[in-house]
């Protein structure tokens, strides 16, 4: 089992262990933003807390929290602590709800990055010999360069393809006998989709076996979908800019949760109106601290993702906290007619039907006082010729499965196949009409 591991000290230390670490780092990194950052300093200073006040892990719950805004008010570089010329690399969110947010990296950081990326990958079973595709945008957004850095910590042969030509992407999967798929869900789906209609089966004309989907909300449903279409394992992976990028947290191969990588971040979970913090096994908004982090270090950052964190011991034998399946993030929660839903609610109620294809949009508008609810789902080449009668049926079948998880009936529109959008980066699905934006 040793080979399972990347650093199998530290993934499979006791939770006592690791909270002894944990500690130390925290205390360090909280005395390092207070020596380092005039806005910690002054954050600390304003509810009168120094360094010196973090004694227990649990202390570190009196650190004020450090919103995105935080990060644009000091943009760009307001919040580094190290001078500008430690700084070697640059990366900027795509900035999926508003302006982008830098992340800046020193050297070390780069290390570390680097290292929780290759974990994430060999976790997963990635190894020296596979060939991995890697389909995540290359540039400013980090999946690219994170996925890039840890494979070839490993020793991975990385084919950079970055997003886009579809066509040249599937041939050159093929060409070059590709094992390791990494992109978008969103993005795996548009390729399964293109290589079924271009004749070319992935389970017989392909060497996939791992796949590595993160950057965007997807369901259980959309996995079985591309477990089944690419013919591969899929592994969910998770990360944000503001932290290092991917390699947060990712699967391991009993797919049930993904283990947060705790020698480096401290989470919480707390209640995104109140913020109270919950306790583990209590869904809520994930709240992350960097441990060692020295040219963009976050304290308590709110990350807006909901979450369930679970701390019992995991089959695999790594002691890390699992965070559930990100359910979205809090400000995509929609209010519709009074009832909260997530945009994951309604892919999972409609993702299972095999007479629609896995895009599909959430329309939201108010031409008076009620809140009119259409979900545009695609239908596949297939079922695009079934009888008026069967078509009827099936948009009854969709809003019935929307309204047991919902309460809410909302419009069906089958539209024909190919006729949404699809994308290489995050998926747009919520058009939200109702206060006359976009
Ligand atoms: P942006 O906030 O502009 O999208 P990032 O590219 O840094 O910037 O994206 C980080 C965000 O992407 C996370 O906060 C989360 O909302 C989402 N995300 C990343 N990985 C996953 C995942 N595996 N599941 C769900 N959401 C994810
Ligand atoms: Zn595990």
């Amino acid at each position: 089992m040793t080979d399972a591991y990347w650093n199998k000290k530290v993934e499979t230390m006791s939770r006592a262990e690791l909270e002894k670490y944990q500690l130390k780092l925290l205390k360090n990194q909280v005395k390092y933003c207070y020596e380092n950052s005039k806005v910690y300093r002054n954050k600390l200073k304003n509810i009168g807390i120094t360094p010196d006040d973090i004694k227990k892990l649990d202390d570190s719950q009196k650190i004020p929290f450090t919103y995105k805004n935080d990060l644009r008010d000091n943009y760009p570089f307001g919040m580094v602590t190290v001078p500008l010329g430690e700084l070697v690399e640059l990366h900027a969110s795509s900035g999926t709800t508003g302006n982008p947010v830098v992340g800046a990296y020193t050297t070390n950081d780069m290390d570390v990055w680097a290292e929780l990326m290759a974990r994430s990958l060999y976790t997963t079973g990635v190894r020296k010999e596979d060939v991995m595709h890697n389909a995540y945008g290359y540039g400013l957004f980090t999946g690219g360069l994170g996925f890039h850095y840890g494979a070839q910590k490993i020793g991975t042969t990385i084919l950079p393809i970055s997003g886009g030509m579809t066509q040249r992407q599937i041939k050159l999967m093929q060409d070059l006998g590709s094992t390791v798929l990494c992109c978008t869900p969103s993005y795996a789906i548009y390729l399964a989709e293109t290589m079924i209609k271009g004749g070319i089966s992935p389970e017989n004309d392909l060497k996939l076996k791992i796949g590595h989907f993160g950057a965007e909300p997807w369901s259980e449903r959309i996995r079985e979908r591309i477990e089944k279409e690419l013919a591969i394992e899929a592994f969910d992976i998770y990360g944000l800019t503001e932290l290092c990028g991917p390699g947060v947290s990712v699967e391991c191969t009993e797919h049930n949760g993904l283990h947060i990588w705790e020698d480096h971040f401290l989470i919480e979970t707390i209640d995104p109106k109140t913020g109270e913090i919950l306790s583990a096994g209590e869904e809520g908004e994930l709240v992350f601290t960097t441990l060692t982090k020295t040219g963009l270090p976050i304290l308590r950052f709110r990350t807006r993702d909901i979450s369930v964190i679970q701390n019992e011991p995991c089959e695999c034998g790594r002691t890390h906290s699992r965070m559930m399946r990100i359910r979205g993030r809090s400000d995509d929660m929609m209010i519709i007619r009074g009832v909260n839903v997530f945009p994951s609610q309604i892919e999972y109620a409609i993702m299972g039907l095999s007479e629609l294809a896995a895009q599909y949009q959430i329309i939201l508008e108010r031409p008076d006082a009620l809140d009119v609810f259409t979900i545009k789902a695609e239908l596949t080449e297939k079922s695009v010729n079934s009888s008026q009668h069967e078509l009827e049926t099936l948009k009854r079948r969709i809003k019935q499965k929307v309204n047991n998880i919902t309460g809410l009936s909302p419009i069906i529109e089958l539209v024909k196949p190919g006729a949404l959008p699809r994308t290489a980066g995050k998926a747009k699905r919520v058009f939200d009409m109702r206060l006359g934006k976009i």
